[in-house]
């Protein structure tokens, strides 16, 4: 029996960890892999303490760090998938993808988000042969070319201006007229001849025979359908929180983020907890996730020591 199992290895879930292992709860990290979601960035200007860092090695010092703790206080499982979480009399039940189940008294949820799948006709067999979720690994597969990116939010136009740089053209595709992305990026990147906008447009289809040639959508003010020639598109549309093996047994909100009390990070139910992007909290960041996570270790530490 763990005091603690914390479930997820990115900013939030290796933050946990140091914080549980150094305050000697008996603690397990399960996760698929360390380092988290910003992985996949060239550059991060903002980890606190580096002024300029690349995700994968963010994501190697973040290992590293729970490596340094690992032994008596933390086991560290790597290349698990959690699939089910249970809340037993008095203690919580938690089963991986391989069969194996491990008990332990709290858990603290940190898995983080996953990028929102475009819902098109033929969107999954394009996936990897055109459509793509990660402007700065795939983009330089595409220089040259005429490229679409999908979404009007700061992931959009940031996926944008990186394209511009090696892109013939870039278009971005908006499903409405109003663009969510902060006033001062949309301004710069208008300016640029390269770079297009459709707005009020609805996503229909996208075609081609082995890669992606063309994709269609709808205009929603005329009602039109029209096709654009393109080789690559590139998604932008948001995040899904990985809390899917929670519903049912804490309260989640209407996009299945985990409801917690922000000065604690408790959720609705005695004995979890939950920190970082798969939080209702109201904004998400990297150092955001780590401050999450170690105000939750600090309460778990009271409520296990309350509960021996
Ligand atoms: C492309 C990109 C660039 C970004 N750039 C920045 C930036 O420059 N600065 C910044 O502050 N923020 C940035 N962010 C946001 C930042 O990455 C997130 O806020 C942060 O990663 C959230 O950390 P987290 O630990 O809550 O979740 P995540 O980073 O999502 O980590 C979740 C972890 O849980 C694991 N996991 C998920 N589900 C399961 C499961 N069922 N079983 C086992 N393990 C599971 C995952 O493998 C992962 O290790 C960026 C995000 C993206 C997508």
């Amino acid at each position: 029996m763990y005091d603690l199992i914390i479930l997820g290895g990115g900013p939030a879930g290796t933050g946990a960890a140091v914080y549980a292992a150094r305050k000697q709860l008996k603690t397990a990290i399960i996760t698929n892999e360390f380092g988290g979601q910003s992985i996949v960035s060239e550059t991060i200007y903002n980890w606190i303490g580096t002024p300029e860092i690349s995700g994968s090695e963010l994501a190697s010092n973040l290992k590293k760090h729970a490596l340094y703790y690992k032994g008596p206080f933390l086991e560290m499982i790597e290349g698990e998938k959690i699939t089910e979480v249970s809340k037993k009399e008095n203690h919580i039940s938690i089963k991986t993808e391989s069969g194996k189940t491990y008990e332990t008294k709290a858990i603290l949820i940190a898995t983080g988000s996953s990028r929102r799948k475009l819902e098109a006709i033929n969107a999954d067999k394009f996936e990897h042969k055109g459509i793509t979720y990660c402007a700065s690994c795939d983009g330089p597969m595409f220089a040259d070319q005429d490229v679409l990116v999908i979404g009007g939010g700061n992931a959009g136009f940031e996926s944008a201006l990186q394209l511009l740089a090696y892109c013939k053209s870039v278009t971005l595709i908006h499903r409405s007229a109003e663009f969510r992305a902060d006033e001062i990026t949309v301004k710069k990147i208008l300016e640029n001849p390269k770079f297009k906008v459709i707005t009020n447009a609805e996503i229909i289809r996208v075609d081609g025979e082995q890669f992606v040639s063309s994709l269609t959508y709808k205009d929603k003010i005329s009602g039109e359908e029209k096709t654009i020639s393109t080789t690559g598109i590139f998604v932008e549309i948001g995040q899904t929180p990985n809390t899917d093996f929670a519903k049912g047994i804490v309260n989640i909100n209407e996009i299945g983020k985990i409801i917690v009390d922000p000065m604690t990070q408790m959720s609705s139910v005695p004995g979890i907890w939950a920190a970082g992007d798969c939080t209702n909290g109201k904004y998400h960041q990297n150092n955001i996730a780590v401050g999450d996570a170690v105000k939750a270790i600090e309460d778990i530490y009271i409520w296990v020591h309350k509960n021996k």
